[in-house]
């Protein structure tokens, strides 16, 4: 089996791995850079056969690990004929996010995986590995081929809800594996790289103790399609005696997991507020049965008031005007619940200045979709791999100052697995 990396060997995202045996290829994800600017266009990886002018049967398909862009972006770019995979739940994420924001995605899928259900794909036969990830419906990949074996760790963690599910990956591991690919996100330039973090665990804890200290409203600015970070959301709101209030977007994805222990719209303690943009777009789009499934759980501006004190709410800095205009902000908190370094962008520079003026004091709470270093290392003990092929990572010329055996690769050089 032959490996060539497209991108991805030394930066976080973009990633593109193409793996070839027997005259016959498939792709493991296909990304988008995360420097990417909005409507910027990125080529595609020269991989024979993905354009429609192109078509070439010998790749037999490409492997999306996770519904985050910087694994599935370059998809829209992609010839019909090629087969797509994907988890069924993240399939469904990705078409119902195509309402809400442009980093949906609505095509047909070739297949799903199911976790430690074996596949094959020509010479390849193709074990799924469910991840704890802060993208829901994540997976590591075992390739097997021409009697060589490659684990794609996708991107993963150990300290989320999932855990669990890493700590079988650790109790049984994938056998006799020649390469881990493996992610590194957390390893970094900085010295010692990032060797710990809160645990989504931790999460749910300082929220309980944020929305206790708060007397008015409590503001949470997370991503809709942060599973985890739901889950979490609600478990501390209860726990602190508030309802939840969510957006039609968060309320869509909850019900596009398929899994009635995620937090669902018509759950008793859940509420659905409409912000202007998602109502105007029901409207534009005609799309009522949006909001008639979701309307016995409405909430509108006048008990978002009433109710301040009782209610932790789904925030986004779109949001702002309207949220104020309603005056349900007296003694309001917010929370910052999604990556720390967008706040050094300028919208996220806009909002902390929002919230200044108005004297709204914030917090972060946040825990990385990553696992940290020592988790990596456990995980390359686990499976004990002949060669460790560091991607995924800014800084893959320090995998050798923490794990075993690393055998470094450059973008788009073809090696032996
Ligand atoms: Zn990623």
């Amino acid at each position: 089996m032959n490996c060539r990396i497209h991108r991805g060997t030394n930066e976080i995202g973009a990633t593109c791995v193409e793996l070839e045996s027997d005259g016959r290829r498939i792709l493991l994800d296909l990304g988008l850079p995360l420097s990417v600017a909005d409507g910027q266009e990125v080529p595609l990886p020269r991989v024979r056969g993905l354009v429609a002018k192109e078509p070439d049967p010998t790749l037999l398909g490409v492997l999306v690990s996770h519904p985050h862009p910087d694994h599935f972006g370059l998809l829209p770019q992609v010839a019909d004929h090629v087969p797509l995979y994907i988890g069924a739940a993240a399939g469904r994420i990705l078409r119902e996010a195509t309402f809400f924001s442009p980093m949906g995605l609505d095509i047909e899928w070739a297949g799903h995986f199911e976790h430690r259900k074996p596949f094959r794909l020509g010479p390849f036969t193709i074990t799924p590995y469910l991840n704890d990830h802060s993208g829901f419906d994540a997976y590591g990949f075992l390739v097997e081929a021409g009697g060589r074996r490659l684990y794609y760790s996708g991107d993963f963690r150990a300290h989320g809800r999932k855990s669990a599910i890493f700590r079988e990956l650790i109790r049984k591991p994938p056998e006799g594996v020649h390469v881990l690919l493996l992610e590194g996100t957390h390893i970094r330039d900085e010295a010692d790289g990032a060797t710990q973090g809160p645990s989504e665990q931790d999460v749910e804890a300082a929220l309980i103790d944020t929305f206790r200290d708060t007397e008015g409203m409590a503001l949470v600015v997370f991503s809709a399609q942060n599973i985890d970070r739901l889950v979490s959301v609600y478990r501390a709101a209860t726990q602190s005696g508030r309802d939840l209030v969510i957006d039609l977007y968060a309320a869509t994805m909850a019900r596009a997991t398929g899994r009635d222990t995620i937090p669902q719209a018509e759950w008793d303690r859940v509420r659905v507020y409409l912000p202007r943009a998602q109502r105007t777009s029901v409207i534009r789009e005609r799309a009522f049965e949006r909001t008639n499934t979701v309307r016995s759980q409405r909430i509108y501006a006048e008990e978002l008031v009433m109710r301040r004190s009782e209610l932790v709410m789904l925030f986004r800095a779109s949001m702002c005007g309207e949220i104020e205009a309603t005056g349900c902000l007296e003694g309001a908190r917010a929370v910052w619940s999604l990556w720390p370094g967008y706040l050094r962008e300028p919208s996220g520079e806009r909002l902390q200045r929002w919230l200044a003026d108005r004297g709204i004091p914030m917090v972060i709470h946040h825990s990385s979709g990553h696992a940290h270093i020592p988790d990596l290392v456990r995980l390359a003990e686990a499976g004990g791999p002949d060669r460790i092929v560091p991607i995924h990572s800014p800084a893959a010329d320090r995998f050798g100052d923490f794990l075993p055996r690393v055998e470094r690769r450059q973008d788009q050089e073809p090696w032996k697995v």
